[in-house]
């Protein structure tokens, strides 16, 4: 008897979308990276059980024309990119056209969406991939999607999950560093009907520092402006005697996304060394500009960790930015120096 056959197209759209939503947090990240793409200027998350039961995000931006939105669900369907080329030149943060068909395959979901010049708005509702509704509704502009049972159909997927509260907590972490990347939107994060997290939207990156992280880091902050040869810097950073024992409070920006390079923490924990203590790491928010040109694109789009072209002239760029920021501060005597 034959043992190889051919996997059914639903099974092969399971595992494909597993590899794009591996956890809640994930359809947290790719629906919230959808709201700032259709610049959105409010993004409002829920969750319950850990955003196994259910995510719900609201944004006010674009919306989906009516026309448009069987095809949004079909996998590599997307308004950003036409072609490889436009690759290269892309700003926004998706363009693979996976995440709604890999949501859609594995939860049941229902999304409301209107754009500004249409009178009524449209509810769409599929669930592990079968589209099961689309009907017109009265709806501010706009787009809110309802995820329930996430990876119901995929048994092994949610055997994988954490416990909601760990679940619950990568999204808050997500959310804040959503928060801290857009200071110009306003984020609102409720996980069991409690309010979390408001930022206000002004564009004060400062004032989301304090949302999210307190009086008394925010307290000790220095500010970084400055242009280097290979990048741009912005942002704050701390002064050393708020550096913790673990990099949790370590976050960067490139060009707007969050992204984890060994690089650029070496330079910032190098830039330090001379005013902290071993294994104290600072407080960064910090956002650094870089031309695409020096971003390695062949990188998995999934990964979040990025390489460059040229890593001894970011690395030396982003050290010095810091190195300078630290200097020229007025902190040096609430600095106890270890010898
Ligand atoms: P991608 O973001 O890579 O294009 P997605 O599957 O995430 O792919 O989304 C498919 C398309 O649906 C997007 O290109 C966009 O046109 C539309 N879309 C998705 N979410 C939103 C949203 N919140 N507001 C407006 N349009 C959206
Ligand atoms: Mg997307």
């Amino acid at each position: 008897m034959a043992k190889i056959h051919v996997l059914s197209q639903d099974t092969i759209n399971q595992i494909a979308a597993g590899e794009v939503v591996e956890r809640p947090m994930a359809v947290v990240k790719e629906l919230i990276e959808n709201a700032i793409d259709a610049k959105a200027s409010a993004v409002t998350v829920e969750i319950a059980d850990g955003g196994k039961a259910l995510i719900r995000i609201t944004d006010n931006g674009s919306g989906i024309a009516a026309d448009d939105i069987e095809l949004a669900f079909l996998p590599h369907a997307t308004s950003k990119i036409q072609n490889v080329e436009d690759l290269l030149a892309v700003s926004s943060l998706g363009f693979r056209g996976e995440a709604l068909a890999s949501i859609a395959a594995v939860s049941q979901l229902e999304m409301v969406t209107k754009t500004r010049d249409a009178l009524m708005g449209t509810r769409y509702r599929i669930e592990g991939g079968d589209k099961k509704e689309i009907e017109n509704v009265g709806c501010p502009d706009g787009t809110t999607f309802l995820v329930r049972n996430l990876f119901y159909n995929t048994p092994a997927r949610l055997k994988f999950l954490k416990t909601s509260q760990t679940e619950a907590g990568y999204i808050s972490g997500l959310v804040e560093r959503m928060a801290l990347s857009h200071p110009d939107i306003a984020f609102r994060f409720i996980n069991q009907k409690q309010n979390r997290l408001s930022t206000s939207g002004n564009g004060n990156l400062k004032d989301v520092i304090y949302h999210i992280y307190g009086r008394e880091v925010t307290s000790n902050l220095i500010e970084v402006q400055s242009r280097e040869v290979f990048c741009t810097l912005s942002g704050y950073i701390g002064k050393p005697v708020i550096s913790r024992g673990n990099r949790g409070m370590m976050n960067y920006f490139i060009n707007g996304r969050y992204i984890k390079s060994p690089i650029i923490h070496r330079a910032i924990e190098e830039a330090y060394a001379p005013y902290s203590m071993q294994h104290r790491y600072p407080f960064t928010v910090l956002h650094i500009q870089i031309d695409a040109k020096y971003i390695d694109v062949n990188v998995h789009p999934q990964k979040m960790e990025l390489r460059f072209n040229n890593e001894k002239e970011v690395f030396q760029s982003i050290y010095h930015g810091i190195s300078e920021a630290l200097r020229h501060r007025e902190f040096i005597p609430d600095v106890t120096f270890h010898s």
